[in-house]
């Protein structure tokens, strides 16, 4: 079927009233969550295939991830679809406000390959809670899931309802350039631009999230073995490639050759001597990635890691020091195991260097001060993050997930998902027991009030 007769039927579909009851978005939820469960062993094979994910990591940040999503979403969705009562001003007197959340229509998702599971299957648990049809583009470099999610859909939804279309930029910008209701994109910040450009053409209404280089700031009172741990788990979970990574270390000199020694220590205990080899270590996702991380290794110094297997698509975890904001490592996002460490002496250099760039999609902080704690997040506009962790704030269903300037716009997770593809629709619904005449032009006093 052609891309635009797949949103043509998508449009008739949902202009049927079909998916607008909590019954049938709670039935496609369950149908969904039943469908992962009973196939979890491919999607871990596949995620094998793609990216080497070992079943640990695979669980934990793909398939476990969005199935207590569904739980999350299907146990409040009855609360969230409620129209909300709201306040009426006083010269409403007599009326009555309400905001009803209702679906856009059809929703086209397009999504990367770092977590390519989590990131297709996550917004559509949005799309779907909130009454919408959807249409989802994976991206053609993890090729397994990408036909995976295509197979484990079309099996439990009617095209017109949910559907699949693989391929790549060509497919893609075929989707942008047709009358959808909402656009939901992951991906990197110059393919949002050009995401946006498209939706701006029709207005749809768009949520990006994007990417950037995202800063882990060490200060010189923190737990600094807690610190080592989180920030190597942070980092080199699926080898780096993770959008929210802590993408360089910006640590405090009186620290900083404690906290390296750590994080040696620790790489090893959690990969072995031998990360490039290792079963549980993700490897880079394509030639032309790869590539471009090794070109990293040129610059600076080496002071944990370095190693590579071509064979294997590999890089092992890396810590590069003597760099600078101006190294080539500091000029895009990483994407991939490799850190560069920058020193600071007074906490005002980085809050004075961060923001000298890009707001970011994440921010770690590690410091046990509260006054510390207090001035970055008064100081510094990003994302979302953590203080004393990594990661960790993407898996609270409770907290919007999203970026902010050139890492994105909108949010979702949990009830920010229901929200993002929901318009808020605002009612006033007035009495007609009485009516206040001096609201009207009168011929007689010439009075109007509104
Ligand atoms: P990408 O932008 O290259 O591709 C994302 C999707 O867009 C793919 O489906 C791809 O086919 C499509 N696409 C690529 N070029 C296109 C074009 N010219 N026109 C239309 N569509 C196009 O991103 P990627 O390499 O797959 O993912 C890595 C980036 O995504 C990183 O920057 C990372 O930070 C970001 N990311 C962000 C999040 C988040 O939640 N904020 C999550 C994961 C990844």
């Amino acid at each position: 079927m052609s891309i635009s007769k797949l949103v043509q039927e998508q449009k008739l579909y949902f202009h049927s009233g079909a998916t607008r009851t909590i019954g049938f978005r709670l039935e496609q939820l369950a149908k969904l969550r039943d469908a992962i469960i009973s196939r979890e062993a491919e999607i871990m094979n596949s995620l094998r295939k793609d990216l080497n994910k070992s079943e640990m990591e695979a669980y934990s940040t793909e398939v476990g991830f969005v199935l207590s999503e569904i739980k999350h979403v299907m146990r409040h969705l009855r609360k969230w679809s409620k129209p909300q009562r709201a306040k009426t001003a006083i010269i409403h007197f007599g009326a009555k406000g309400k905001i009803i959340p209702e679906p856009y229509g059809v929703a086209l998702i397009i999504s990367p390959w770092n977590y390519p599971f989590q990131l297709a299957i996550a917004p559509l648990i949005g799309a779907i809670a909130a009454g919408n049809t959807a249409i989802l583009k994976p991206s053609e470099l993890t090729k397994a899931v990408s036909s995976l999610l295509s197979s484990l859909l079309s099996d439990i939804y009617p095209s017109n309802y949910v559907a699949v279309v693989e391929g790549g930029v060509e497919e893609s910008q075929e989707l942008l350039n047709q009358p959808v209701d909402k656009i939901f994109f992951t991906g990197s910040v110059n393919v949002g631009k050009i995401v946006m450009e498209a939706a701006s053409k029709r207005l749809v209404p768009v949520t990006l999230e994007l990417g950037g280089k995202s800063p882990c700031i060490v200060h010189k009172d923190a737990s600094l073995e807690l610190a080592a741990k989180r920030i190597v788990f942070g980092k080199y979970t699926n080898a780096g490639q993770t959008c929210i990574a802590p993408d360089y270390l910006l640590v405090h000199r009186s620290v900083k050759d404690e906290l390296l020694a750590l994080m040696k220590k620790v790489i090893h205990e959690f990969y072995g001597s031998e990360p490039v080899k290792s079963p549980n270590y993700a490897k880079i996702v394509s030639p032309k990635h790869y590539s471009r991380l090794i070109s990293f290794l040129q610059e600076g110094h080496i002071v944990i890691g370095g190693q590579v297997d071509p064979s294997r698509s590999t890089i092992e975890p890396t810590v590069i020091d003597d760099i600078t904001w101006n190294s080539a490592v500091m000029q895009e996002e990483i994407f991939g195991p490799i850190l560069p460490v920058i020193e600071y002496e007074d906490i005002s250099e980085v809050i004075q260097a961060v923001n000298a760039r890009p707001k970011p999609l994440a921010l770690y902080l590690f410091s046990n001060e509260s006054a510390v704690q207090e001035l970055i997040m008064e100081s510094i506009s990003f994302g979302g993050g953590c203080i004393n962790d990594t990661l960790m704030h993407i898996a609270s269903p409770y907290l919007p997930f999203g970026g902010v300037g050139e890492s994105g716009m909108g949010s979702y997770h949990g009830e920010s998902s229901f929200n993002t593809f929901s318009h808020m629709k605002s009612v006033l619904k007035q009495t007609n027991a009485f009516d206040f005449s001096f609201r009207y032009p009168s011929a007689k006093n010439g009075l109007s009030i509104i």
